[in-house]
């Protein structure tokens, strides 16, 4: 402790610290710190030892990223004791730890829980980032990815190895809104041995909880709904605290820690994100069932309507309010007119913003084919059932009537032609990615 004996300097650095306040504060502190102080060099040796609780340096661990973590673990969790799935008890408490951003929270469960000589089995429309991770990071370091369609149970059987360690799957594709089924998909990595993670970003906590559903960990790009504001970039990961201790072993080492401010806005987005993201998925509803009788569309994707391959699983799978079930908020349009009808759509809305990320407070549109999956060429995209034209609304917390007038205005000034269906029986996922000619990896969008 300085003295006013002592010079300004010393002075300045040890200026009285307020003391911790004995209320608890309704909002989150920020722990805006990359140290904590001990009162002596055992006390700190003990917190390094285990022996002790406590924080030592923000890399490790920060009240403000825990208390982020915390609340996610609680979201997705919280129904733990009373679930009984396939007659196995999910009880028991989850645990979840933070990250810099969603990417850091999916290569670290993979540096977790694989190793070289692992094998992984990811969806073939997995999102850009984690395929080239997996395809051109990982298998750097041995481990080797089949990708398949894991809407069909039969595939993803087939790819299981006896040294395949994860499963891994989508809640909610993107952008072709393809729904996983995911006490089949815990049941065939179960019987391996595997673990099932799966990316829930696009079906956060108000629309599904995979823990509930037989997966082992649930992740999410915390940048986009938990967040919701597309102001900061987090990543979370949560599940049995036996996991999750491992996994925040290795976050420590390879140092992906969420900081402390982003952590408070995440946290604070958490107290709206029920409801917002209901918001969105009954726009959304609307949404997609006024678009689709456009006659300047040729598909709408959205698991909400009763057409789509996915609708009776999400029915299963996802949570229903008064408002009826969510379904997300991810409708995929597709004009006739191919890829300029895309675009022009795309470009001739003025409420929806063409812009990177999801799941803010903003109608976020991208033209699929040039943005998210513009690794895939034409013949892939046919494969897989899309068309070039595609274009993925991110349906925000606007007035759902402005929306709806507002497509139907891009619509109404298409001049595309070449109407035609999509290939009956087509896949809507497809193995095939174009690498750069250069042979560098592409960037993933978001
Ligand atoms: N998973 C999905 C489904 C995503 O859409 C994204 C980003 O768009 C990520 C993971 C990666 O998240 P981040 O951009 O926060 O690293």
């Amino acid at each position: 402790m300085a003295s006013d004996q002592q010079g300004e300097n010393t002075r300045a650095v040890h200026l009285p610290q307020a003391p911790v306040p004995a209320q608890q504060p309704l909002g989150t502190p920020v722990y805006r710190t990359a140290a904590f102080a001990f009162s002596s060099s055992a006390e700190y040796a003990a917190l390094l030892n285990g022996e002790a609780a406590g924080y030592s340096y923000s890399r490790i661990d920060n009240p403000t990223a825990d208390a982020f973590a915390i609340a996610v673990a609680a979201l997705e969790g919280h129904r733990l004791d009373s679930i009984s799935l396939n007659g196995a008890s999910l009880d028991g408490p989850t645990a979840a730890q933070a990250f810099a951003s969603g990417m850091s929270a999916i290569s670290t469960v993979f540096w977790t829980f694989t190793g070289t000589g692992g094998h992984v089995v990811a969806p073939a429309a997995v999102y850009g980032g984690t395929y080239g991770f997996l395809r051109h990071v990982a298998a750097r370091f041995g481990v080797q990815t089949d990708f398949v369609d894991v809407t069909d149970t039969d595939q993803v059987r087939a790819a299981l190895r006896p040294e395949t360690r994860i499963v891994y799957a989508e809640t909610v594709a993107n952008p072709t809104t393809a729904v996983a089924d995911l006490p089949a998909l815990a049941e065939i990595a179960h019987q391996q041995g595997a673990l099932l993670v799966v990316d829930s970003t696009m079906a956060p906590p108000p629309v599904c909880r995979p823990l509930e559903h037989g997966a082992d960990l649930v992740l999410h790009s915390a940048t986009k709904y938990l967040g919701g504001h597309s102001d900061t970039t987090g990543g979370v990961v949560s599940g049995a605290p036996g996991l999750i201790s491992q996994v925040r072993a290795v976050r420590i080492d390879t140092g992906g820690t969420l900081a402390p401010d982003e952590a408070f806005l995440l946290r604070r987005g958490l107290e709206t994100l029920p409801l917002r993201v209901c918001r969105q998925c009954s726009t959304a509803m609307l949404f997609a069932a006024a678009v689709a009788r456009h006659p300047a569309v040729r598909s709408v994707d959205y698991p909400g309507l009763p057409g789509h391959p996915g609708h009776e699983t999400a029915i299963r799978l996802f949570d229903a309010g008064p408002e009826g079930t969510r379904f997300g908020t991810i409708v995929t349009v597709t004009p006739h007119g191919g890829r300029q009808a895309g675009y022009e759509l795309a470009d001739r809305l003025r409420v929806g913003q063409v812009a990177t990320s999801l799941g803010g407070t903003h109608t976020v549109v991208s033209h699929v084919a040039s943005t998210t999956h513009r690794q895939f060429d034409d013949a892939a995209l046919a494969a897989a059932g899309m068309d070039p034209g595609a274009v993925r609304f991110s349906i925000g917390l606007e007035d759902g009537e402005d929306l709806i007038a507002d497509v139907h205005q891009a619509l109404d000034t298409l001049t595309g032609s070449g109407r035609g269906e999509r290939p009956p029986g087509s896949p809507r996922e497809s193995p095939a990615r174009r690498e750069h000619a250069s042979g560098a990896p592409p960037l993933a969008g978001e």
